[in-house]
């Protein structure tokens, strides 16, 4: 599969051919990527028709559309059988691409799908850039309207925990950056408190954007929804986040899963104002997705504007995320548990 090999090996994969015409199919798979071989029009018929059943490492199995086509979510299937999943959403301005670096998830956090379904395998750099790639190509063919053609953000907030899957998804940010013309600024990873990785990324050269998923501000309750807090409380969490901050000069974001009598009270939102205050963090709040899977529910919203006027009071920057897709499974994990039948 040509996403797996690394572009700059991809000359091995065709010993027979000139090295400009590998340079070419470099440029369509990253620069200008199409969604079959057919359209990359500057290679011979005959090494099109070859590469036809290698361009992507996995197949499209499930779409699905929301918000007047604005949200577009697919379901991947790779050759060994695992789900991989990605969302794309357009807006006037920019497009957003949200996508996955593992398959299900070992952390286990209590209200997200992923978390239901345990750890079945780290995605490999290639099958995560191809999830951008399919994108890119979808959008460059005209398959969004009212958007820009090109993504404009990609937040790895899918399937998984991507500072658990550090290299691959390291890999996948260096051939977005150095291959795909993706700006570092465009990216951003997101974490539960993966402590390590939060420090081996703050020491890469690139500028990309750290969002922290907090969802509690005191380490009793923050255990109960992410099992991870056990082994690096918020402390250590924060003291990480505030270490990337300096190293960067980029603003930290908190995440922060609304859900309904669990951690929407003032109390919570007081304890996240003193930290977002420290972090000079910018928070968004999200109603949670609700899931089949658990009986969580999402925050009511007048509770959730009672919590973002407790943060707004205290100084800080808060937004309310929209749930696109919520009609969708847009939840990470959901579109994977549906097709499992569960
Ligand atoms: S919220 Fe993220 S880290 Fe937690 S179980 Fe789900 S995918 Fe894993």
């Amino acid at each position: 599969m040509l996403y797996l090999t690394q572009p700059e090996n991809l000359e091995a994969l065709f010993p027979n051919e000139p090295p400009f015409r590998t340079r070419q199919l470099r440029e369509w798979l990253y620069e200008h990527p199409v969604l079959a071989t057919e359209e990359m029009t500057s290679l011979p018929s005959t090494l099109r028709t070859e590469l036809a059943d290698r361009l992507w490492p996995f197949v499209l199995e499930v779409e699905q559309s929301a918000d007047a086509g604005m949200t577009r979510k697919w379901l991947f299937r790779t050759p060994d059988g695992a789900a991989i999943e990605a969302v794309l959403m357009g807006y006037a301005r920019r497009t957003t691409l949200c996508i996955s670096s593992q398959v299900g998830c070992a952390l286990g956090c209590t209200f997200c799908a992923t978390g239901q379904f345990g750890f079945e395998r780290h995605l490999e750099a290639g099958e995560i850039v191809a999830q951008v790639a399919f994108a890119q190509a979808f959008l460059a063919g005209g398959g969004m309207k009212g958007c820009p053609s090109r993504i404009t953000n990609i937040v790895f907030m899918g399937m998984g925990e991507p500072l658990a899957n550090y290299a691959r998804v390291r890999e996948s940010i260096r051939r977005m950056i150095e291959h795909m013309g993706i700006s570092a600024r465009a990216i951003t990873v997101s974490t539960v408190g993966v402590v390590p990785g939060m420090r081996r990324l703050a020491a890469e050269p690139w500028q990309v954007n750290l969002a922290v998923s907090l969802h509690a501000a005191e380490d009793a309750l923050r255990t109960t929804l992410v099992p991870l807090n056990k082994r690096y409380p918020l402390e250590q969490v924060e003291a990480a986040a505030a270490e990337f901050f300096t190293a960067k000069h980029r603003r930290v974001s908190i995440e922060w899963t609304m859900i309904d009598g669990v951690n929407d009270s003032d109390v919570q939102a007081a304890k996240l104002a003193a930290i977002a205050r420290r972090l000079h963090a910018h928070v968004n709040l999200i109603a949670l997705n609700p899931t089949p899977l658990t009986p969580d529910r999402p925050a009511r919203r007048a509770r959730i504007e009672g919590f973002l006027g407790v943060l707004r009071r205290e100084g800080v920057n808060a937004t309310l995320r929209d749930t696109r897709g919520s009609d969708i499974d847009a939840a990470c994990g959901q579109l994977r548990a549906r097709s499992a039948g569960q």
